[in-house]
């Protein structure tokens, strides 16, 4: 902490979404702020009620296994999740979708156990996965927002590239409202920064190195944004020497190969969180033309050429970024 503001780091961590989740503040309230962070941590743990596809009774199990009977009623939290995946999922010409479920169950992904299905079985499943098979009415009614419908009666959706860049920026809606001026929210490394750590120095993210496990390629300072990697590296199967990732092309319903990670900065946590998925999929190139649609968001890219790796990044994120020497350990 900072010895002249005489501010003093408060953080509490708890397992949300399957992953950690920890926030940081730097406060002279120290009770105040770990008022905050609870209540931000039960509004994360709330989404996940919310959004959850592995609990049964959260709002997204409901839709899933009922709506592609008849429209299901949701309430407009939900409405308002399943609109911001289709805007991600038409900007990204699909690259991006949240139907992309029945593809990464059928490669493995659900259960942890690896599995290379035929072309057959792969195009068998295509039909249910667009996000033009999600069919969503509005009311305008306050208590009967609207109704989510699926068109294809094997569409399912799966939260993993958004969920928690979703929940973040719920989070960060409570620390403000409790007047909280900086913080470090952290679901799995789905990141937001709020203003400066103690009172003078920026927050400090390191960025994973994508295969050396215990090193980073180097670290971002950054304020009032978001940050979020989407990696090869954490959820994978190898076989026969090949890595596959659970990053799928829903246009082909096989995995991405080609990007190894991608690390956005962007305004929000559900953008990075989104963006990144999107922008590993399509690649440096269009990756690169469709971020431009985005004001704020930078990108730094990772690629694997004849076994180097090439790293790419945006003017924008070289600003924030600073690079580490490696020891490749
Ligand atoms: P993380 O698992 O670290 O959150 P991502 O945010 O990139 O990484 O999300 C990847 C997850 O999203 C996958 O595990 C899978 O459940 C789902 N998914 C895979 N490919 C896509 C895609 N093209 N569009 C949307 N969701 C996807
Ligand atoms: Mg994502
Ligand atoms: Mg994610």
């Amino acid at each position: 902490g900072d010895e002249a503001s005489g501010k003093k780091l408060v953080k509490e961590t708890r397992m949300i979404m399957g992953t950690f989740a920890e926030i940081s503040t730097y406060s002279n309230d120290v009770k105040n702020a770990g008022a905050a962070i609870d209540a931000a941590l039960n509004e994360m743990e709330r989404m996940d009620a919310l959004l959850s596809n592995y609990k049964k009774d959260s709002e997204l199990s409901r839709v899933n296994r009922e709506a592609a009977k008849a429209p299901v009623p949701c309430s407009e939290e939900f409405l308002e999740f399943i609109e911001q995946s289709l805007f991600f999922s038409e900007l990204s010409g699909g690259a991006f979708d949240i139907t992309v479920s029945p593809i990464v169950s059928l490669w493995g992904f659900f259960n942890e156990k690896g599995h290379i299905p035929s072309d057959e079985e792969i195009n068998r499943l295509l039909p249910s996965v667009s996000y033009k098979n999600i069919e969503i009415k509005r009311n305008g009614d306050k208590k009967k927002p609207g109704t989510v419908f699926f068109k294809h009666i094997s569409t399912q959706i799966d939260p993993g590239a958004i969920g928690k860049g979703y929940a973040v920026d719920k989070a960060l809606n409570v620390l403000k409202k409790y007047g909280i001026d900086n913080a470090c929210i952290n679901l799995g490394g789905n990141i937001y920064v709020l203003g400066v750590s103690d009172g003078k120095d920026a927050w400090r993210v390191g960025i994973q190195h994508p295969r050396y496990k215990n090193e980073i390629l180097g670290y971002l300072e950054l304020k009032d944004e978001a940050t979020a990697t989407s990696g090869d590296y954490e959820r994978f199967f190898e076989i026969n020497g090949v890595r596959y990732s659970h990053i799928i092309d829903p246009r082909t319903g096989k995995p991405v190969n080609g990007t190894i990670a991608v690390t956005i900065i962007a305004p929000s946590g559900t953008d990075v969180d989104a963006l990144s998925t999107s922008v590993y999929v399509l690649g440096q190139e269009k990756g690169l033309k469709y971020l431009r649609e985005i004001p704020g968001a930078e990108a730094l890219i990772a690629c694997e050429k004849g076994g180097k790796i090439v790293l790419y990044a945006t003017r924008g994120f070289n600003e924030k970024f600073t690079r580490v020497e490696n020891e490749g350990k």
